[in-house]
């Protein structure tokens, strides 16, 4: 006995159940798979508990994408607005954080709560802890062979999202149904993760293991000002996670430790008046405590601020303002918040998320090749994208 339905949804993750949603609220019959025991488990943990859900800035030029203008479609048709409309409607308190970015003001679980909620009210089928054993295509057909049963739709929606957080549910599904429709997938990368250091770098940074400040973090043309956090596996807090999602193996990252100041022009002054203070005490007063002393004493500039030569505050200058450091590696996707790359744009509609050789088959959310920036930005995408394809399903 097959089951049929207008629409499969594959993943009951944001963009999956976003996209069952509006499908319903067009009348369509909608079945949503989930091969775990939990909805929307990536939105639970999220923003610490309490869910980023989107960025009052987010456009396009927070993503990075093979094609940096395919988002653009999607959120001239549902944006940040659209969402927190919803959100409002719900009467699920929220606050903007920093930067555009909006948290719930107590839990996670409220926008979990919402989506089913909104499920329940179009009748969406949901089928939890379902295997998908197989799919296929005959005519004009699509069919899902899982360990429940069997289910057909004229529609399949894959939302999948990425490789990040395996223990949670994230598969590579997605990728492989790509594949066995000839679809191009880019290269895959842990995203918005902490670097990792060997060495003389690793040692730095773990002795330094809890202290966090502002800072500035470039390679080439692209920087991040935000928090970093030293760690005892190398760096990380926001601007670390930023900018991994534009780290290469081989690549070096250049940190600016201080990037409201000149720290040359504070060190000349006092040396003048301030001859008998030491250069870690000097710099203590305007940087954590711990880290002050430890620059002076890797460069090993650790005396009287009268004893040293310009060319001595010109080294600290230049690690203060232009730490640069290689990169181990990322902590990967067991830590990682999001996987770079996915499913080529080039071979998805951006007005329907539509796969153009295939029709019925949809891609939304993480798993297609649009990766936002810390921020609420990726939630934004996959409300976005799953809304789309909910329109044109
Ligand atoms: C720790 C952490 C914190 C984050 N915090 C934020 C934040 O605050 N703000 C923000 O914007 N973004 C955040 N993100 C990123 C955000 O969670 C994702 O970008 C977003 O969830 C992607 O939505 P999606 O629906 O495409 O995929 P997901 O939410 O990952 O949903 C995919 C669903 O598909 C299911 N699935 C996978 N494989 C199969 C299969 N084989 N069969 C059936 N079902 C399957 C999964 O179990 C899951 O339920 C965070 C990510 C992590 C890991």
């Amino acid at each position: 006995m097959i089951d049929k339905y207008d629409v499969i949804v594959i993943g009951a993750g944001a963009a999956g159940l976003m996209c069952s949603i509006e499908a319903g609220r067009r009348n369509k019959s909608v079945c949503l798979i989930e091969h775990t025991s939990k909805i929307g488990e990536k939105i639970r943990i999220s923003g610490g508990g309490r869910c980023n859900f989107t960025n009052l800035y987010s456009s396009n030029g927070n993503f990075i994408s093979k094609n940096i203008h395919f988002s653009k479609s999607a959120f001239g048709k549902y944006d940040q607005n659209d969402f927190i409309n919803l959100v409002n409607k719900h009467s699920i308190e929220f606050y903007e954080k920093k930067l555009g970015q909006l948290f719930c003001k107590k839990s996670a679980k409220e926008i979990i709560d919402m989506l089913i909620f909104e499920c329940e009210k179009q009748h969406i089928k949901i089928k939890m802890e379902t295997s998908i054993n197989n799919i296929s295509k005959k005519k004009d057909t699509y069919f899902i062979e899982t360990n429940k049963g069997t289910y057909s739709s004229k529609s399949l929606v894959v939302a999948t999202g990425g490789l990040s957080i395996p223990k949670i549910g994230a598969s590579d599904l997605g990728y492989k149904i790509a594949k066995q429709f000839n679809l191009n997938v880019t290269n895959l990368f842990p995203a918005l993760v902490p670097l990792t250091f060997k060495s003389d770098t690793l040692e730095f940074c773990k002795n330094l293991a809890g202290i966090s400040l502002n800072a500035s973090v470039t390679i080439g043309k692209t920087s991040f000002e935000e928090g970093l956090v030293f760690t005892h596996r190398g760096i990380s807090g926001p601007s670390i996670l930023q900018i991994s999602s534009y780290w290469e193996e081989g690549k070096s990252i250049s940190i600016n430790l201080l990037p409201a100041l000149n720290i040359y022009e504070i060190l000349i002054q006092k040396r003048k008046n301030s001859a008998k203070k030491n250069v870690s005490n000097i710099l203590s007063d305007i940087l954590p405590n711990k880290l002050a002393l430890a620059i002076c004493n890797k460069l090993k500039i650790n005396k009287k601020i009268s004893e040293t030569s310009n060319e001595e505050l010109l080294k600290v200058t230049d690690f203060i303002h232009n730490w640069t450091i290689l990169p181990d590696g990322t902590e990967g996707y067991k830590t990682a918040e999001v996987t770079l790359g996915g499913i080529d744009t080039n071979e998805i509609s951006s007005s329907t998320m539509e796969c153009k050789k295939h029709s019925g088959l949809y891609f939304v959310g993480e798993v297609l090749d649009v990766t936002g920036h810390l921020g609420g930005h990726n939630f934004q995408w996959a409300w976005s994208s799953g809304f789309v394809a909910g329109q044109n399903v």
